[in-house]
C-alpha cells in the first residue's frame, strides 16, 4: 500500500491500528457471526460497544455525573439550529443569544440561531480578518442571554480560544468543539453544552456528540423536531431513533486507543510538539506566513500561505507527489492547510516540515 500522509481537515486521518481493528472485525464481531453494521441497536451486542464507547468518552474528557452524554446525527451545522431549539425556551419572553464571532463556523451559527432567537454578537474577529479570539474585556455580553455560544477551534480560520470565558450569573456556554475535541484537557464543568461532529478527530462522518449538563434538559421548543430533543434523546440512552451504529463503533474504538495512549494529557502532549515544529517551519523565513496571533494558533488546524502564490499548484503537486496530501486550503480563504489532528503521528509532521524546507529552498 502507498504510504501516505492525510492532512485534511475532515473527514480526516484516523489511527492506523482502529481500521486494522476495525476491518478484522468487519465480518464477525467478536464470534457474533455479524457485523456491527448489520445488528439491531437495541440488541446486547450493540449496546455493550455503545455502552463502552460512553464510558471510555466519560473518562477521557472527566465528564461529571450530571451531565448527559448524546450520540446524534446531523453534524456541527445541524447543531446550530438544535442548540437554540433546545435552549432558548428556558428563558422567558424573547431570548437573546450571545455569539463570539472569531471565524467561519461561528458565522454559520450566527446566521442560523438567528432563525429562531434574537441573536448579539458580543466580539467579533472580523476586523482583523479572523486572526485573534478578541479578548474577553472588550465583549460586550447581554445580562441574562438565553447562553453564550463559541467556537472554541475555528478549523477554517485556523483560531483556537486560549482561555474559558468567565460568565454571569446562570447563562450557559456553548462550544462547538468539532475540529479539537479530545485533542486537549478541557473542564467540562465550565461549559453548559459542548457539541461536535465525529469528522474530525473522532470517527466516522454521521455522527454528532453533545454533552449537555442535565439542568438543561427539558426545555425543547414544540417546533424542535423529537429526535433532536436533547430530553427524549437522553431519556432513551440515545436510541430514540437508530442511531449511528458503526460510526459509534468506531468513535469507541477511537476512544480506547486513545486511553492506551495515556488519555487526553499525554496526547495533548503530542499535539503541543507537533504544533511548535510546523509553526516554527512557517516562521523561519517569510517563505511562508500564518497570519494567525501566536497565542490563538490552532493545535489542529494550521492554514498558511506561500509568499509568492503563483507557486501554489507546484507546492501542492509536489506535496502529493510526495505523499503528503489533502493541504489545500478552505477555498473560502485560499492558500493551504494542514490538519494535525490527534491520529497524524508526528513522523507526519516532520515529513511536512521537512518538504516545506525543501520546497523554501532551505
Ligand atoms: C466541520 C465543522 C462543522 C460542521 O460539521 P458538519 O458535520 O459538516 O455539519 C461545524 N463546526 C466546526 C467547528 C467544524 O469544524
Amino acid at each position: 500500500m502507498t504510504h501516505i500522509y492525510n492532512f485534511s481537515a475532515g473527514p480526516a486521518v484516523l489511527p492506523k491500528t482502529v481500521l486494522q481493528q476495525a476491518a478484522s472485525e468487519m465480518l464477525d464481531w467478536h464470534g457474533s457471526g455479524m457485523s456491527v453494521m448489520e445488528m439491531s441497536h437495541r440488541g446486547p451486542e450493540f449496546i455493550s460497544i455503545y455502552r463502552q464507547a460512553e464510558a471510555d468518552l466519560r473518562e477521557l474528557l472527566a465528564v461529571p455525573d450530571n451531565y448527559r452524554i448524546l450520540f446524534l446525527q446531523g453534524g456541527g451545522l445541524a447543531e446550530n439550529a438544535i442548540v437554540p431549539m433546545n435552549l432558548v425556551g428556558r428563558c422567558a419572553g424573547s431570548p437573546t443569544i450571545d455569539f463570539v464571532h472569531t471565524g467561519s463556523w461561528s458565522g454559520k451559527s450566527i446566521k442560523e440561531a438567528a432563525r429562531y432567537a434574537r441573536v448579539n454578537v458580543a466580539a467579533s474577529g472580523e476586523g482583523e480578518q479572523f486572526t485573534s479570539v478578541p479578548p474577553q474585556a472588550s465583549w460586550r455580553l447581554t445580562p441574562g442571554a438565553a447562553y453564550l455560544h463559541l467556537c472554541t477551534n475555528e478549523t477554517i480560520d485556523g483560531v483556537e480560544f486560549d482561555f474559558v470565558p468567565t460568565v454571569q450569573g446562570a447563562v450557559p456556554l456553548v462550544a462547538d468543539m468539532s475540529s479539537h475535541i479530545l485533542s486537549r484537557v478541557i473542564d467540562v464543568s465550565q461549559y453548559g453544552v459542548i457539541f461536535g461532529g465525529a469528522q474530525k478527530n473522532i470517527g466516522p462522518a454521521g455522527l454528532t456528540l453533545v454533552i449537555v449538563r442535565e439542568d438543561l434538559l427539558g426545555h425543547a421548543l414544540s417546533i424542535c423536531p423529537s429526535a433532536f430533543d436533547w430530553k427524549t434523546v437522553a431519556d432513551n440512552d440515545s436510541m430514540y431513533n437508530t442511531p449511528p451504529t458503526y460510526a459509534i463503533y468506531i468513535a469507541g474504538l477511537v476512544f480506547a486507543h486513545l486511553k492506551q495512549q495515556g488519555g487526553v494529557a499525554a496526547i495533548e502532549a503530542i499535539n503541543i510538539e507537533k504544533a511548535r515544529l510546523l509553526y516554527a517551519a512557517l516562521d523561519a523565513d517569510d517563505f511562508y506566513s500564518n497570519r494567525v496571533a501566536p497565542a490563538n494558533r490552532s493545535r489542529m488546524n494550521v492554514p498558511f500561505y506561500l509568499r509568492d502564490e503563483t507557486k501554489n499548484t507546484e507546492f501542492l503537486a509536489g506535496a502529493t507527489a510526495r505523499g503528503l496530501l489533502q493541504l489545500k486550503g478552505h477555498k473560502s480563504v485560499g492558500g493551504m492547510r494542514a490538519s494535525i489532528y490527534n491520529a497524524m503521528p508526528i513522523e507526519g509532521v516532520q515529513a511536512l516540515v521537512d518538504y516545506l524546507n525543501e520546497f523554501a529552498g532551505r
